[in-house]
């Protein structure tokens, strides 16, 4: 390789310590530098296929994309080529010089990690280009940028540093395009063997929709190209006579994921629009599945040839859902405008939507375990659907799981339904940032009284629908905190806690209610400023008081989170009190003997502080608070 014109550079300190590593440890996953060398060349080649779309100059380079596997065995070298963007001198400092993908560094992380013996396990990631170190002891990579007059040349032998130049007059005869040549070492040499590279080829290029072929030189003659993956595109093949593991390797190779498909949706639909479809829910959850894009990225085919993955396919709340659709309908050429409008597109994301939902329907109710388990991954992304899609928020409600409070596993709202009590009108749900504070909530105790099953919404994403869903198939749907009344026509069970006052003392349990209306009454006066209301509770048996909003008010959980984003909005609630708890009986008591006013005033207060504490709030007036606690304490 003449380098007279090429100027020399050192790589970045971590790509340097990473070849090193991957060079010196990694034997048993050597193949993978095919996997990253084929994806590189198909991904150049569908990228110039999508800046074709706007680029007149680029439409006259045509679109026959190909990528070449050329083996060598005498000169020791095996070459990949393919016609697609090619890359200009400035290209290849800035992607060849630097560690690119998010892949790469988390296997550098984890050799920092593991030492030298995590290197193993390089086969999961995606390591990119840098791979083909491992079986190569020089790189030669000459690249044309499509459109532009230059080639360049870079080449290293993956210790310190590459030499990057023009290369003029070099042995490259296409019009675009990047050929890498790899000087296979000593110890790699299985891969010169024909049959051996066919293998490795044929694994990784079978279902790249651009043709790959792998071409032998012998005697410095070239032998005829034989073509790896002439099967064609696995989505337009027949479902019955496609394997597990060929459906396995396809789903890695268009995700980058290296999990296996918990569940693949594969049709193709005929009449009015001609399309395939092709879609793989994951195993795993992706690390950036709540902090990465939102769009969901299927990608959009058309006749075969990939167009774009940013048609939005599917809506926001499928983004876990990978794939494709390949359409016959549509232009080639369709421009992003287009897509946007139209109808065809349109009239495609409703049908897949669709179907992609009836096919998760059919998982929950013929494998309800497995739903669970995508569930678990997945179901919150899946709840962003009830407030976004108010088409299909009857179904999504049927396909929700949802944790309770008095069974285990997960529960679909038909089972929560057919499981009411007798006399009970709605289905409730509790809000909260944990299953602990939940359990803790005051508010839970009149339904664990009365056996009620309570939906237990602790997700975040949970505040924000929970206000646009107010009944699932005819019943209401109500939070514990607006609950109120209406509990009173369910029967508590038998071992429902009576406090364990001193009823002795008292004269029994009972509390005539010409007392309790008088209680109610001091403590409404005392209160005024501070609540909307004061009254008797039906759901407390444990706690003396508890704090709820009003019917029409904003839930609790609700207004603590705007409250955090400093947008207070704060609804005066209703104060309830729970007539057989041993205190509020004994304030009873004393409210009648001496008269009110006065007396009731600061316990009122007190009552009403340690109701805000127990929703996790700081008491109104912590001064007071503090002193009365204190002298509490001192009796
Ligand atoms: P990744 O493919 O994840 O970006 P790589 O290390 O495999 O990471 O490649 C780094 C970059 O080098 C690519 O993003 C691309 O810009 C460029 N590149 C690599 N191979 C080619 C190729 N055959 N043609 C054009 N560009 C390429
Ligand atoms: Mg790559």
């Amino acid at each position: 390789m003449s380098d007279e014109q090429l100027q020399s550079k050192e790589f970045e300190a971590e790509v340097s310590r990473l070849l090193e590593m991957m060079i010196h440890s990694v034997y048993s996953e050597s193949e993978v530098f095919l996997r990253e060398l084929i994806a590189n060349a198909s991904d150049a080649c569908d990228r110039l296929r999508y800046m074709q779309q706007t680029d007149e100059e680029l439409q006259k380079l045509g679109q026959d994309f190909q990528v070449d596997i050329t083996l060598d065995k005498d000169a020791g070298t095996i070459t990949i080529t393919d016609n697609g963007t090619g890359m200009s001198q400035d290209d290849l400092v800035e992607h060849l010089g630097t560690i690119a993908r998010s892949g790469t560094r988390a296997f550098a992380a984890m050799l920092e990690e593991k030492g030298e013996s995590g290197a193993a396990g390089i086969g999961q990631f995606g390591v990119g280009f840098y791979s083909a170190f491992i079986v190569a002891s020089e790189v030669e990579v000459l690249s044309k940028a499509a459109g532009k007059p230059e080639v360049s040349r870079w080449v290293s032998d993956g210790t310190s540093g590459y030499r990057v130049g023009p290369a003029e007059g070099a042995e490259f005869l296409a019009t675009h395009g990047t050929r890498i040549t790899l000087q296979i070492r000593e110890n790699q040499q299985e891969y010169l063997d024909v049959s051996r590279l066919k293998q490795v080829v044929k694994k990784y290029a079978e279902h790249i929709a651009i043709p790959v072929r792998l071409i032998e030189v012998k005697d410095g003659a070239t032998e005829v190209p034989e073509e790896v993956n002439a099967k064609g595109a696995l989505w337009a093949r027949n479902k019955n006579e496609i394997l597990d593991k060929e459906y396995a390797d396809f789903y890695r190779g268009l995700t980058h994921h290296f999990d296996e498909p918990a569940h693949i949706i594969h049709y193709h639909a005929e009449g009015r629009m001609d399309y395939s479809v092709l879609l793989f829910v994951p195993q795993e959850a992706p690390f950036d599945l709540y902090n990465g894009e939102r769009e969901a990225q299927v990608k959009l085919h058309v006749k075969k040839m990939f167009i774009t993955d940013k048609a939005e396919i599917l809506p926001g709340y499928l983004r876990f859902v990978k794939g494709l659709v390949d359409c016959t309908d549509l232009p080639l050429n369709i421009s992003r405008e287009m897509l946007q409008n139209s109808p065809q597109v349109v009239a495609l994301r409703k049908a897949v939507t669709n179907r992609v939902l009836t096919e998760m329907n059919k998982i929950a109710e013929r494998m309800p375990e497995q739903f669970e388990k995508m569930f678990e991954k997945f179901g919150p992304v899946l709840k962003e659907g009830l407030y976004e899609d108010h088409e299909r928020k009857e179904d999504l409600l049927e396909l929700i799981r949802f944790r309770t409070t008095t069974q285990e596993g997960w529960r679909s709202l038909k089972q929560v339904k057919e499981d009411m009590k007798e006399g009970q009108q709605k289905i409730y749900y509790i809000t909260g940032r944990s299953r602990e504070e939940i359990d803790a909530s005051p508010h839970l105790e009149g339904f664990k009284s009365r056996d009620i099953e309570v939906l237990i919404l602790s997700d975040p994403i949970d505040d924000f629908w929970v206000n646009m869903v107010h009944e699932f198939d005819g019943t209401a749907l109500a939070s514990v905190t607006r609950a109120g009344e209406e509990l009173k026509e369910v029967a508590k069970n038998d071992q429902a806690g009576q406090p364990d006052g001193d009823k002795a003392a008292d004269g029994g349990a009972m509390v005539p209610e010409i007392k309790k209306a008088t209680l109610i009454a001091a403590i409404r006066q005392a209160l005024k400023d501070d609540v909307a209301d004061v009254k008797l509770s039906e759901r407390l048996t444990d706690s003396p008081v508890c704090l709820v909003s009003d019917h029409g008010g904003i839930d609790l959980n609700l207004e603590k989170i705007l409250a955090a984003q400093g947008q207070s909005i704060q609804a005066k609630r209703i104060l309830e009190i729970n007539p057989d708890h041993p205190y509020i009986l004994g304030l009873a008591r004393r409210s009648e003997e001496k008269g009110f006013a006065d007396e009731i005033r600061e316990p009122a207060r007190l009552l009403h502080d340690l109701a805000r504490v127990m929703d996790g709030e700081a008491p109104s007036r912590p001064k007071e608070f503090v002193k009365a606690v204190t002298s509490l304490l001192q009796k």
